[in-house]
């Protein structure tokens, strides 16, 4: 298959994850699928999964009463930032956010997430939109902390132009920042939203990068090897998955075909289905772990401080 075909969260083939960000800020940016190979599409795991595994061997033993471990809903509020061109490329419209937060909750529904949109903010002819919102580089590092919203208590999302095909998509995973970072967050491509081009087309971008905020990893994570991707329902898959290779068994020593279906795969939109019950249980924990400022009523946003008047009564 053509690499502009597939579906390209990142180039095909490539998951080598383990440089600090310092090194992915520096890295060239691609330039032909085989050059992409030191970038992924969330924080290096293999830093932070062991972490990750840790806290939620000590929840289990612990067995916090929270959300997390009872069957009550998740509900947490987004702030979508829609960055646009000086031509307006870009610019999603109210519908198509609506859009593509209807697929978010059909994704997360069986994992007991309920996504509200808080605000939607614009920013028209944004220096950010093209080739300026990569989460890694100087300049996506600015966009947040100039654009970030209350980052304890909401997710925060851009829409802008990232570099397809090779990156569609890029989300933080749980505990690589403290709860009230704006580094933390999800960027998508503007053209990963639901109607766009395939194999991009129904929106799962979104819904993939997501599922890193909430601290899923890869379902080829690791390859064959243990722990793969610390969720004990999504078979070990030795390589990620383009298209859609259905009956595809890429760990042969191992129960079950590759998950290609599921939402961590990298197979095409019309492929990727579901989430796992246990990735499902893993993001409710890790959120109540590291994102305990998510999982509480949502409200409107602080507006942004008006300036003061000096008006006296
Ligand atoms: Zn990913």
């Amino acid at each position: 298959m053509h690499c502009n075909a597939c579906k390209a969260r990142l180039a095909a083939g490539c998951l080598v994850a383990v440089l600090p960000f310092a090194a992915l800020a520096q890295a060239p940016p691609p330039t032909t699928p085989g050059e992409v190979r030191i970038v992924d599409d969330t924080g290096a795991p293999a830093i932070f999964m062991p972490e990750l595994e840790a806290a939620l061997a000590r929840a289990r033993w612990e067995r916090v009463a929270t959300a997390a471990t009872t069957n009550a809903r998740i509900d947490v509020g987004i702030v979508f930032h829609v960055l646009s061109g000086p031509l307006g490329e870009g610019d999603l419209d109210d519908e198509l956010v609506a859009r593509q937060l209807a697929v978010v909750n059909d994704a997360f529904d069986a994992a007991g997430f309920r996504f509200v949109v808080a605000a939607v903010r614009r920013y028209p002819d944004s220096p950010y939109f093209a080739g300026g919102c990569f989460p890694t580089t100087e300049s996506g590092l600015r966009m947040k902390a100039e654009l970030a919203v209350e980052p304890k208590r909401f997710v925060n999302v851009y829409s802008c132009r990232l570099a397809l095909p090779y990156i569609a998509g890029y989300g933080t995973l749980p505990n690589e920042f403290a709860e009230d970072d704006p580094r933390h967050g999800v960027v998508i491509d503007h053209a990963s939203v639901p109607g766009s081009p395939a194999p991009l087309s129904l929106g799962h971008t979104l819904v993939h990068e997501l599922g890193h905020y909430f601290g899923l990893l890869h379902t080829f994570q690791g390859g064959c090897v243990a722990p793969g991707d610390e969720v004990a329902d999504t078979p070990a898959e030795a390589i990620a998955g383009f298209g859609c290779a259905t009956g595809r068994d890429s760990c042969p020593q191992d129960d079950g075909d590759d998950p290609v279906e599921n939402f961590m795969d990298y197979s095409d939109d019309a492929c990727t289905n579901h989430f796992t019950p246990q990735q499902g249980e893993r993001m409710r924990a890790l959120a109540a772990i590291y994102r305990p400022g998510l999982v509480t009523p949502v409200d409107a946003p602080t507006p942004p401080r008006a300036h003061s008047s000096h008006r006296r009564p």
